[in-house]
């Protein structure tokens, strides 16, 4: 993983008062990138659109309402990975118990000592990015690069969500490379994986709305998400799908239906009539579609 640049990170300090936020900001400012917010508004702004690695939150400020940002933070799903240390002036242990409960990850009593909250935070930064490493990583296929079968099933949980509240269609496109088992078994498995890496990246260059997902769902099957598209919208992509990866002339002399590798595909689109109950149903039709395309001859698509 690449080295932390702590120097990167931001901190967000949120406080009514002036003269503690001048303390605060004199503390941190050589370390890190530090934003302030002195209101419950412009606290909610920063939080969402500032990206802080790390909200320091004195607690005794009765101007901003700081319990009140405190649960805002912690229950919107764009803020609450983002760790909340508590600043106050309180001295009781059960307080201090009393926040870490609450979801604090930490607490800072004033008057402070600057050298060690500098290395406290420090230390929160620093694990807060290692977080984000193994969460994005556990969402990412390694050998393709290409979002995997976690991060396909949460994409498509979400848009199958998402179509309670509208009445857009929504699409989705199996996709299996044809004769892939000879292919490894006579040119050996690395090229098998250089393979699947350049079929990887031909799918997720070709899928070019920025809604789309194109997802490693194991082995040599690949599967999209297209989020508003009906079936004849899929069936276009898909045709296009199943074109540029012949036009890939990846080698492939034991395919038995051309010199090249090819792709099937099936599609299947949930509508206004919700003809299937679960996404998993979805992604079954799509499945069946695949082997029909399979059992067609290969190289085609199935909608
Ligand atoms: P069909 O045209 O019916 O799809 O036949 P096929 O040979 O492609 O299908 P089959 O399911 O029999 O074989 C899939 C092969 O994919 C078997 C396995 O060796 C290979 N494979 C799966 N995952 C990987 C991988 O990560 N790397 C490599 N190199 N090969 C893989
Ligand atoms: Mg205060
Ligand atoms: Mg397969
Ligand atoms: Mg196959």
């Amino acid at each position: 993983m690449d080295t932390i640049d702590i120097k990167q990170s931001r901190v967000l300090i949120i406080d009514d008062s002036t003269i503690n936020i001048r303390l605060l900001g004199n503390t941190l400012h050589d370390d890190f990138q530090v934003s302030v917010a002195k209101n419950y508004t412009d606290a909610l702004d920063c939080a969402l659109n500032k990206a802080p690695d790390l909200i320091l939150l004195d607690i005794e400020s009765p101007d901003l309402d700081a319990y009140r940002i405190f649960g805002t933070l912690q229950n919107n799903p764009h803020t609450q990975d983002i760790p909340i240390i508590i600043i106050t002036a309180m001295n009781e242990g059960v307080y201090e118990s009393a926040c870490l409960e609450l979801g604090a990850i930490d607490f800072i009593k004033k008057p402070f000592n600057p050298g060690l909250v500098k290395l406290r935070i420090q230390n929160h930064i620093e694990l807060k990015m290692l977080r984000d490493y193994y969460k994005a990583m556990s969402c990412i296929d390694e050998l393709t690069g290409l979002p995997n079968r976690r991060q396909l099933n949460e994409f498509l949980s979400h848009e199958w969500d998402r179509l309670s509240r509208t009445d857009l269609p929504l699409s989705v496109i199996m996709i299996d490379i044809d004769y892939f088992k000879p292919f490894n078994d006579n040119y050996g498995h690395a090229a098998g994986d250089e393979c699947l890496k350049q079929v990887a990246d031909a799918l997720a260059s070709a899928n070019t709305r920025a809604t789309d997902l194109c997802a490693r769902y194991g082995g040599e099957e690949f599967t999209c998400i297209l989020p508003e598209t009906d079936a004849a919208g899929a069936t276009i992509i898909g045709q296009k799908l199943c074109i540029h990866i012949a036009e890939l002339k990846i080698p492939h002399a034991y395919s038995e239906i051309a010199n090249h590798i090819t792709i099937s595909l099936g599609v299947a689109s949930i509508t206004t009539e919700k003809e299937f109950r679960s996404p998993e149903e979805l992604l079954k039709a799509a499945d069946k579609n695949l082997y029909h395309a399979k059992s067609l001859g290969r190289n085609q698509l199935v909608s």
